[in-house]
């Protein structure tokens, strides 16, 4: 699984966990962890770089950041992906 993927599932699964995403801010939120998913993700692959952060590392740091928000869950690949 990449951390694009990852990313995607978990931000699928809380959009449809509706009860408790009313909320206007985790609305946003979300919309911008998709806005960086696709900006820093789509495209770029392991090893590659990342032409919105001028980085060879990869994941870059925003993907990083993002999917350390969700390391409780199991798929959290924590040695590939910790910031
Ligand atoms: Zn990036």
């Amino acid at each position: 699984m990449t951390i694009v993927e990852f990313l995607r599932a978990r931000l699928d699964e809380e959009e449809s966990a509706k009860p408790r995403t009313q909320n206007p801010l985790i609305l946003t939120a979300r919309a911008s962890s998709r806005r960086y998913v696709a900006e820093h993700g789509d495209g770029v692959l392991d090893g590659q770089w990342c032409p919105k952060c001028e980085t060879m590392l990869h994941p870059c740091y925003p993907l990083r950041l993002i999917a350390a928000t969700y390391h409780d869950h199991p798929d959290y690949d924590a040695e590939r992906w910790a910031p």
